[in-house]
């Protein structure tokens, strides 16, 4: 239905979580139940994130985690053979075998909880703050596609036919959870996977993985992989016996994958250049928290990120409403995940041309509210930056640049407002802060992207609550969204059964 009871208060302590004995085969499994985030207000969760940190930091610590193995384009032909013929025994097994080991992997995980957020902060400076929310997400969509596992056995015999061999693909900003939901969600319709982790998260990538394995997913079944070069991965996309690819990660990259074989299937959610508006019938102290939350927590580094705050009317000409929002960003610790009291984190990466564009240049009519300063001498920590003034169709309207850059805009009314969002390619996630239900309901209905969200900061979908996925460029070959109804069926092929043959 959609629509589940919040998800509990979490209280309990971190620290000490043992795994449960295996459920006995026949079993049901447990009404999905969203698992709860860990609780930093604990004394002992503090502890607990402050061991998690102290590990992640240690020399050395990271190149001992599991790693992938290479493949050459020579190997590739026997990668896909093997997986190919691995996934029948996968496939032909009853779904409540596959949904079980799914909920055993969301128990292992669960124990791991802090090995993930370190092999996170290690790999790629997430916060414990940031990367904690992740592994609750990646343990839903564990039990959540169990239960999608379980729906489409009741189809099995209406025509459906697993994927053999599912290429996933994802990326390095959320590096557990979208491994994680990407590969649970083929293995669960019966598909053999090959997972190439992102470039600069293999770890966090195999630390999944590893629990699949120990959850019972054959090894033949699941392999982890990463091209020892270019041609090794252009191999690997364009082999004929990969029947999807599973992609998140920039548009750029879908329309590369399209091109090297254009009859590859392709399921893929890409780039979003996202807004939030806010009218005069808004909550603004809440608009402001939710803006700085989207716009800046993982620096920015969401495709769900707020990058445009569109002001109607009375909001734009506030000055008070600028300078609480210019306080609230000014006032974020900028530091690497080592500061627990940091509320914002390094760049994975290097600005990219357009994102070092975004930071320290402006467009006409543009000024700083906010201006974005680099701290160090690694070239990734930058603070949160605020520009006022961006025009209808400049490059920073249209142009997403992945960073802690949030740009204000100017609306008369909110008709104008809902055209200014809807302007760009992309259409991931929006939002509008309103207590006025017809505003709403106006924006609602006219607004496109994937993920429309009312009063509510616009990243952090929940799993089963908000299905995630995108709209226009935000999306390719995407029937259905992440964490919903449907997602896990998509991953095979559909025929008709009421035909004689
Ligand atoms: N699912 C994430 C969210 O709702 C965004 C994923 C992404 O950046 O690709 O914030």
């Amino acid at each position: 239905d959609g629509y589940a009871a919040p998800a509990p208060q979490h209280r309990q302590d971190r620290s000490g979580e043992t795994l449960p004995e295996p459920a006995a085969a026949d079993q049901p499994l447990s009404r999905f139940v969203n698992e709860p985030d860990t609780d930093p207000a604990l004394r002992a969760n503090q502890d607990w994130a402050r061991e998690a940190i102290r590990i992640s930091a240690q020399e050395g610590w990271l190149e001992e985690q599991l790693a992938p193995e290479s493949v050459d384009t020579g190997s590739v032909e026997d990668l896909v053979a093997s997986t190919r013929d691995a996934a029948l025994e996968w496939a032909a097994r009853p779904a409540a075998e596959r949904a079980r080991i799914l909920y055993r992997t969301a128990e292992i995980l669960a124990t791991r909880r802090g090995h993930l957020v370190s092999i996170a902060a290690a790999e790629v400076g997430k916060s414990v703050a940031q990367s904690d929310p992740e592994v609750s997400e990646a343990i839903d969509f564990a039990r959540y596609y169990a239960h999608s596992a379980m729906e489409l056995d009741g189809v099995q015999n209406a025509g459906f036919t697993p994927d053999r061999v599912v290429l996933v693909t994802p990326p390095w900003n959320f590096p557990l959870a979208i491994p994680a939901g990407s590969t649970f969600a083929a293995l669960a319709a019966g598909a053999g996977v090959i997972h190439k982790p992102s470039k600069p998260s293999p770890h966090c990538s195999m630390a999944i993985l590893d629990a699949l394995w120990e959850a019972g997913v054959p090894r033949e079944v699941l392999r982890g992989v990463y091209p020892a070069n270019r041609d090794a991965g252009k191999a690997l996309v364009s082999h004929p016996g990969v029947d999807r690819v599973i992609l998140t990660g920039a548009s750029e990259t879908a329309s590369m994958f399209a091109s090297w074989r254009p009859e590859l299937q392709i399921s893929a959610e890409t780039s979003g250049k996202n807004a939030l508006v806010v009218t005069p019938a808004a909550d603004r102290d809440l608009a402001v928290s939710d803006l700085v939350h989207s716009a800046f927590g993982h620096a920015g580094q969401k495709c769900s990120a707020a990058s445009l705050g569109i002001l109607v009317g009375s909001v734009y000409g506030s000055e008070r409403f600028r300078r609480q929002l210019v306080d609230a960003a000014a006032s974020m610790v900028v530091d690497w995940p080592t500061n627990l009291s940091a509320t914002m984190g390094p760049l994975t990466e290097l600005p990219s041309d357009k994102l070092h564009r975004a930071l320290t240049q402006l467009e006409d009519g543009e000024s700083w509210l906010l201006k974005p300063r680099q701290l160090d001498d690694s070239g990734r920590l930058w603070t949160p930056g605020i520009k006022d003034g961006v025009k209808p169709g400049s490059f920073f309207h249209l142009t997403e640049v992945f960073g802690p850059v949030l740009g204000l805009m100017r609306a008369g009314d909110l008709d104008e407002a809902i055209e200014l969002q809807n302007a760009t390619d992309f259409g991931l996630t929006g939002g509008i802060h309103s207590l006025d239900p017809a505003e709403v309901r106006t924006w609602a209905d006219r607004v496109q992207v994937g993920n429309a969200y009312v009063n509510r900061g616009i990243t952090g979908a929940i799993v089963q609550r908000q299905s995630f996925g995108g709209w226009k460029q935000s999306s390719v070959g995407l029937g259905s969204k992440a964490g919903g109804p449907n997602y896990v069926m998509m991953m095979g092929s559909w025929h008709d059964t009421t035909q004689p043959a």
